[in-house]
C-alpha cells in the first residue's frame, strides 16, 4: 500500500500555535520532510517528538520530490513542514503535491498557521475578494512591472516582504499604487506583534527600524476603470472596430472584448459569427 503525504502548517512566531491533529500527525508518520531540518528540530524538542528528518527547500525541491515519491510509493507515511506558516504558501511544498497527484498518493493538508490570512483578519481593510501576490520580485524593474499590473485592481492586496525591505516596497508602492491605505501586520504572534495602520505616507514616518517579519495589506483601488466603462457604453460592432483601429487582430479583439465586457470570449466570438452576414 502507499503511503500518504501530509502538508502540516507549524507556528508562524508562538510555538502554542501548532493543533492536535498536527502533533498527532507529526508523531504517527514515519519520516518528516523539512524545508530547514535545523529550525524544525527545535518544534520537534518542544514537542518531544523524534523523527527521521529529510530537508526538502526550493533549491533541491525537484531532486527531493523524487525521492521522497519513492518512499510514499514504498508505503512510508510523510509529514512536509516548512519553517513557519503553511506549506506550499511562499514555501516549498507545490512540487511534492504536483508529483503526489501525479503518482496517484494521497495527499491531506493539516490546516494551522498562515501569516497572510491572520494579518488580513486583523487589518480592518476589505477581507472578503483579495489577491495574494507574496513575495514581489528583488528586481526593482520587475517589482514595478508587477505593482503596475495591479494598480487598477480593486480587490484588497497582500504582500509578503523581507524586513530590509519594507521602507523602499512601500516607497515603490506609494510612486506606483498612490497613497492607499495599508496595514503592516508585523511580527503577529510573536512579543512583538504589531498591526500598523493608515496611509502609506503616514506609515513610512513610522518605519524607520523595521526588525521583524510582515506582511503587507494593501486596499485595492476605489477608482472606477473609466475606459472599461466608456468600452461598455459602445455597440460590440463600435467595439470590434475601436480595437480594429489599433490594427489588433480578430482573435486579440474578441478577446478584449470579452474582458471589457467580463464575458466568455466564445460568447462574443458566437455573436460576430451569427452577425457576420447581416
Ligand atoms: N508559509 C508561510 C505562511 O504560511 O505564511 C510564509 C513563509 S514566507 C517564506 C515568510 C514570510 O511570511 C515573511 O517574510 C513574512 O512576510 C511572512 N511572515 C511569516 N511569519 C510572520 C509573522 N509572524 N508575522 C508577520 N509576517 C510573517
Amino acid at each position: 500500500m502507499k503511503g500518504i503525504l501530509y502538508l502540516v502548517a507549524t507556528p508562524i512566531g508562538n510555538l502554542e500555535d501548532i493543533t492536535l491533529r498536527a502533533i498527532k500527525i507529526l508523531k504517527n508518520v514515519d519520516i518528516i520532510a523539512a524545508e530547514d531540518t535545523r529550525h524544525t528540530l527545535k518544534l520537534l524538542n518542544y514537542l518531544n517528538i523524534k523523527k527521521p528528518l529529510i530537508s526538502y527547500y526550493k533549491e533541491i525541491e525537484k531532486v527531493k520530490s523524487e525521492i521522497l515519491i519513492n518512499k510514499l510509493l514504498d508505503g512510508k507515511n510523510i509529514a512536509l513542514v516548512s519553517d513557519a506558516g503553511t506549506p506550499g504558501i511562499s514555501d516549498p511544498g507545490e512540487e511534492i503535491v504536483k508529483e503526489a497527484i501525479a503518482n496517484n498518493i494521497e495527499i491531506h493538508p493539516i490546516p494551522g498557521a498562515c501569516a497572510f490570512i491572520n494579518a488580513l483578519i486583523c487589518s480592518g481593510i476589505n477581507s472578503k475578494e483579495f489577491i495574494f501576490v507574496g513575495f514581489l520580485s528583488t528586481n526593482n524593474k520587475n517589482k514595478k512591472e508587477k505593482l503596475e499590473e495591479l494598480k487598477n485592481e480593486n480587490k484588497t492586496l497582500i504582500f509578503y516582504e523581507a524586513p530590509h525591505k519594507i521602507n523602499s516596497t512601500l516607497k515603490c508602492m506609494l510612486e506606483i499604487l498612490g497613497n492607499r491605505n495599508i496595514t503592516l501586520a508585523r511580527e503577529i504572534s510573536k512579543i512583538h506583534e504589531e498591526f500598523i495602520r493608515g496611509k502609506i505616507e503616514e506609515i513610512l514616518e513610522k518605519t524607520q527600524d523595521t526588525k521583524g517579519e510582515y506582511v503587507i495589506i494593501v486596499e485595492g483601488t476605489s477608482k472606477k476603470d473609466e475606459k472599461k466603462e466608456f468600452l461598455n457604453t459602445l455597440s460590440l460592432e463600435e467595439h470590434y472596430n475601436y480595437y480594429l483601429n489599433q490594427k489588433m487582430d480578430n482573435k486579440e479583439i474578441i478577446k478584449r472584448i470579452a474582458k471589457d465586457r467580463d464575458t466568455n470570449k466564445n460568447v462574443i466570438y458566437q455573436y460576430f459569427l451569427k452577425n457576420k452576414n447581416k
